[in-house]
């Protein structure tokens, strides 16, 4: 059994501390009282509470370093968090505390790039343990790109409060959202399809020099994913294109649908595996017809016969901007499409970069 503890000046915990007990308790984490001691358990391991008379004592007891940290965050983030007021300093002592490795972040190592099209490269990245991403429900990863010139990588690592600490200064990592194309856990195989739309961002620039044996970060699974129904609507451009592929790819025989995908000319068409009853319908940039559209995608999903009614039907939205705010409103107002059958994001917008974007916050990267 490892073990962790601190104690911790806290004037006024006789005020706080049944909202810290009840704060454990409502976070799946059972209190009961042994003498002057509160004992909060988890599938984790325990926390044991001791308050003095202008202190608290925490000792953590669990059986390995990753399950007592787990434990350790929880208890520190709920006691923080409830006493924000107090401005605490709390400093553990005892078994696996320092800097941890953030447990939903993996190091992923380039294995193999491949040009699926003109614009579009495929990244075969190895990786272990990855079965986390796994899942139908979420299909998004944050890849972290080390600086250019890095000679050793640094990773982000959780503090003694489970709080994230980033490398700094010329260590500072970029990073950017990804569609995880496919993952092999078995295998130890992650792809990635990135889009090379010609901008200077640090993920375009990281696709560019990508060779194998270069390494990413990758955190996640995140987002909603695609929802199960009898129809569905899917529609996007480039950026788009893999979660588009990845959803028909895993999509049942007897699913019927439609695609409709935006991107430059005929050289960026793929060919992927996808039900009988789906048609995937290429809108091409080259075209006159969509050339002069403000949001040619949204263009394109208003001139869909909607008088058939959208019983059991399913959008699934990935593309700039502008179309991913004329659809969203589309399929909502005039359609009246119930919110719980659309997953539509905002996958990057003209002009602005990721930091621009979340500079001026608001619904600008995904709803
Ligand atoms: C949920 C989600 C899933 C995504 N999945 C994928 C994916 O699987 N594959 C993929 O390639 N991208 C995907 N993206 C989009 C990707 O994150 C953005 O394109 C991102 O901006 C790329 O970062 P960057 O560093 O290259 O460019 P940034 O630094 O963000 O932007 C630099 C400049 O490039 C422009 N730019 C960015 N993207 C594009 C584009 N697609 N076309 C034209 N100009 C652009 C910006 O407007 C800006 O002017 C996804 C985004 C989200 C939110």
């Amino acid at each position: 059994m490892l073990s962790a503890r601190t104690t911790v000046a806290f004037p006024r915990i006789a005020t706080f501390l049944p909202a810290i007990l009840e704060s454990l308790a409502a976070h799946d984490m059972p209190v009961t009282a042994r003498e002057d001691t509160f004992v909060a358990v988890c599938p984790f391991g325990e926390a044991l509470l001791t308050p003095g008379r202008e202190s608290l004592a925490i000792q953590i007891r669990a059986a390995s370093g990753p399950e007592l940290n787990r434990v350790r965050h929880a208890v520190t983030g709920l006691v923080g968090f409830v006493a924000k007021s107090e401005a605490l300093r709390i400093v553990w002592a005892g078994d696996a505390v320092g800097p941890t490795f953030p447990p939903d972040l993996r190091i992923l190592t380039v294995r193999d790039v491949q040009a699926i099209t003109p614009r579009m490269r495929r990244v075969i990245f190895e990786g272990q343990d990855l079965a986390r991403f796994d899942t139908r429900a979420q299909i998004h990863t944050r890849l972290l790109f080390q600086p250019e010139d890095a000679v050793t990588p640094e990773w982000p690592m959780l503090d003694d409060a489970g709080l994230i600490v980033w490398p700094g200064g010329v260590q500072r990592l970029g990073s950017r959202v990804y569609t995880i194309r496919r993952v092999e856990p078995a295998n130890g195989l992650l792809w990635i399809d990135f889009f090379d739309h010609g901008g200077n961002g640090p993920g375009a620039r990281w696709l560019r020099r990508a060779v194998p044996g270069d390494v990413v970060g990758a955190l996640g699974p995140a987002a909603h994913g695609p929802k199960p129904a009898r129809r569905i609507l899917l529609v996007g451009d480039e950026t788009g294109l893999p979660g588009i592929a990845r959803i028909l790819e895993d999509a049942p025989d007897d699913m019927e649908g439609l695609a409709l995908v935006i991107v430059a000319d005929e050289s960026e068409r793929q060919l992927f595996r996808m039900p009988k009853g789906v048609e995937i319908q290429w809108l091409l940039r080259t075209s006159p017809a969509v050339n002069g559209a403000q949001t040619p995608l949204c263009a394109a999903v208003r001139a869909l016969d909607w008088s058939i009614g959208h019983e059991d039907l399913f959008v699934w939205v990935g593309c700039e901007f502008h179309d991913f705010r004329a659809i969203r409103h589309f399929l909502r107002d005039e359609t009246k499409l119930p919110a719980s059958r659309i997953v539509a994001f905002s996958h990057w917008r003209r002009g602005m970069s990721e930091e621009d974007i979340i500079a001026i916050g608001g619904d600008a990267v995904a709803a």
